[in-house]
């Protein structure tokens, strides 16, 4: 789904990325994790065409993202990708519904309120359609941006820190969510997050520390992500 080559990216004299090579397949759930700085915000950027790398190869979904124009790049991201960041994002004056369905409007597709529906049950927020944002908690608002990350049915969700604003009880249900969409959905997952309890979650962690790959671990715990972190310097 995801094959990534030799990926750098650089700000002034800061290497973000220095060649960074991995490769995700259909109905994996990766996290990205890394010490504060280590290039894992950058890599999920420019591996889901939201900044142009410097150099290297990201093909997605089949695409060769680098040769994209910038509306090629834009529909990509609308109508094949989802996106969940530790800002939920929300339109304040929209309600639920409207908020999950935003992303069918911006694609010109039909706006279907029982879409909506399905996809906030899915949640665990089939009774909150009518609400604004600001009558929710975080973690409610933060399940209705995943709602709306999943209203197009993308091939691959990518997710920033995604449970960093929220308390343990509603980062659970966050995390809970998406390991269900990929044990029943298998639904490609990409998740940055600096938390090893987030990052058990996963099938697979990948590690990342100034720039560059520094590891893997399959199968992961809590125990054995936070272990591995010691060792790069974080803690
Ligand atoms: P992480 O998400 O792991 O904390 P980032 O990918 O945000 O790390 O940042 C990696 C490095 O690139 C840092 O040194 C950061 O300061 C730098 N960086 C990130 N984005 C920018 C930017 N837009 N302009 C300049 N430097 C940046
Ligand atoms: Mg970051």
């Amino acid at each position: 789904m995801i094959s990534v080559e030799e990926l750098r990216k650089t700000y002034g004299k800061v290497d973000a990325l220095a060649g960074v090579t991995f490769g995700v397949d259909a109905g994996e759930f990766v996290a990205v994790m890394g010490p504060s700085g280590s290039g894992k915000s950058t890599l999920l950027q420019c591996v889901a065409g939201l900044e142009r790398p410097t150099s290297g190869r990201v093909s997605l979904a089949g695409v060769e993202v680098g040769e994209l124009d910038e509306t090629g790049l834009a529909a990509l991201r609308r109508e094949r990708l989802g996106f969940v960041f530790q800002a939920y994002n929300l339109l304040p004056a929209l309600d639920v519904a409207d908020n999950i369905t935003l992303p069918l409007r911006l694609a010109r597709r039909p706006i279907d309120r029982g879409r909506a529906a399905e996809v906030a049950a899915r949640v665990g927020l089939a009774d909150r359609l009518g609400h604004r944002p600001a009558e929710l908690s975080g973690g409610q608002q933060q399940r209705v941006a995943l709602a709306r990350a999943l209203v197009t049915e993308p091939e691959v969700i990518f997710a920033d820190e995604p449970t960093g604003a929220l308390d343990t009880r509603s980062a659970r249900q966050v995390l809970e969510l998406l390991h269900e969409l990929v044990d029943q959905s298998r639904q490609t997952i990409v998740m940055v997050t600096h938390d090893p309890v987030a990052a058990a979650y996963a099938h697979r962690v990948i590690f990342l520390a100034d720039g560059r790959l520094a590891g893997r671990l399959d199968a992961p715990s809590p125990e054995l992500v936070a272990e591995r972190m010691t060792k790069l310097g974080e803690w």
